[in-house]
């Protein structure tokens, strides 16, 4: 999985309209990871990661977001990774819904970007 930078203000794979079905055909079944929400292309609302079920995670959002992205990842700490990179990407677009920075997920995690 590349976590290259590059200019677009996304690193996952998306957009793709929020409904159940493309959630169920986009994103695999039983795995963690990161997922983006908003209610335009152009507009991120939300970066979260789960630990849990990243599409029944994503699913449960279909009434409140149109769009999402996601990246599936194998561990919390590259969860946080991701979470963390992609938040930096967005948080001087100013269309977040809150600008707190992550949580990392344990002890000794550290973001790739600010070092928090
Ligand atoms: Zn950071």
């Amino acid at each position: 999985m590349s976590l290259r930078i590059s200019s677009a203000h996304i690193l996952m794979r998306g957009p793709y309209p929020l409904f159940p079905q493309q959630v169920e055909i986009r994103v695999p079944p039983h795995v963690k990871g990161v997922y983006c929400l908003a209610k335009t292309r152009n507009g991120i609302k939300i970066v979260a990661r789960t630990d849990q079920n990243l599409r029944e995670t994503i699913k449960s959002f279909t009434h409140q977001y149109t769009v999402f992205w996601y990246e599936p990842a194998t561990s919390d700490r590259e969860c946080y990774d991701i979470q963390c990179r992609q938040f930096h990407k967005c948080v001087d677009t100013d269309t977040l819904e809150s600008t707190d920075h992550p949580e990392p997920p344990k002890e000794g995690c550290t973001c790739p970007i600010c070092g928090k």
